[in-house]
């Protein structure tokens, strides 16, 4: 199995909130030499979509989703690795439903899910304990996206949070592009000891952001961290943690 430094698996396409087809996102990784892409629209939540409902979103987005990605994986480009997930906002109140409440047959059909602000008391996020909760219905990889220690310090120490993060085997992405601030520093290597670590530029707007990973592979190699780079095919789906 080839080991992917050069990812970014975090990409909105027009499919969403994003201003690029999936073809150009594929085209720009191949510029900047990546190896991996992984595509990453929204799942329903009211900030993104709001003219509909998640019941409506899942009856006729969802599936078109599905489809798109069944049809890119039978095309998919000999030199870059192309995933297919999708973000979940872990604010259910902007969603309408919780966990236990999400399409779960169909969503275990991706090839993983980036949660956002989860432990994020200031966005609504779901508290860090019901990580332990996604074992009972997940199939495939989580990684948080766009994680922001200082908000989980806010609701439980900060070690018991990182604890969670390996008890329930979720990886934490380490923002590149424009669009997230660069929160990890020297340090916090400690704490990011083995901890399945992803790669995520959050593109939206410029294309220019599904290379922007220089400055975050530097910081990897520089801290000792590549070992600890996993991607959809080697991170399994989530464990129970303590159950
Ligand atoms: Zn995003």
């Amino acid at each position: 199995m080839t080991s992917h430094l050069r990812q970014n698996l975090h990409n909105h396409t027009r499919f969403s909130d994003g201003r690029h087809t999936v073809e150009q996102l594929i085209e720009e990784a191949r510029r900047r030499h990546l190896t991996a892409l992984g595509v990453s629209d929204h799942f329903f939540t009211r900030k993104v979509y709001r003219r509909t409902d998640v019941a409506e979103w899942c009856r006729s987005a969802l599936p078109a989703y599905l489809q798109m990605a069944d049809e890119a994986r039978r095309q998919a480009p000999r030199e870059l690795k192309v995933w297919w997930g999708l973000e979940i906002d872990s604010c259910f109140d902007r969603i309408g439903t919780d966990l236990a409440g999400l399409p779960w047959p169909a969503l275990n059909r991706l090839d993983y899910l980036l949660f956002e602000y989860v432990g994020e008391p200031g966005h609504g996020g779901m508290p860090f304990e019901r990580l332990h909760e996604l074992s009972q219905h997940c199939r495939i990889p989580v990684i948080l996206a766009h994680p922001d220690p200082t908000q989980w310090e806010e609701t439980l120490p900060i070690d018991r949070a990182f604890a969670i993060v390996r008890e329930c085997g979720v990886a934490l992405e380490v923002p590149g592009g424009r669009r997230n601030p660069r929160r990890w520093g020297p340090n916090d290597v400690a704490r990011l000891a083995g901890v399945p670590l992803t790669i995520g530029c959050d593109t939206h707007e410029s294309i220019a952001d599904v290379g922007a990973i220089d400055g975050v592979v530097q910081f990897l190699v520089d801290h000792g961290l590549v070992g600890q780079v996993t991607d959809p095919d080697r991170l399994g789906p989530p464990r129970g943690g303590n159950e």
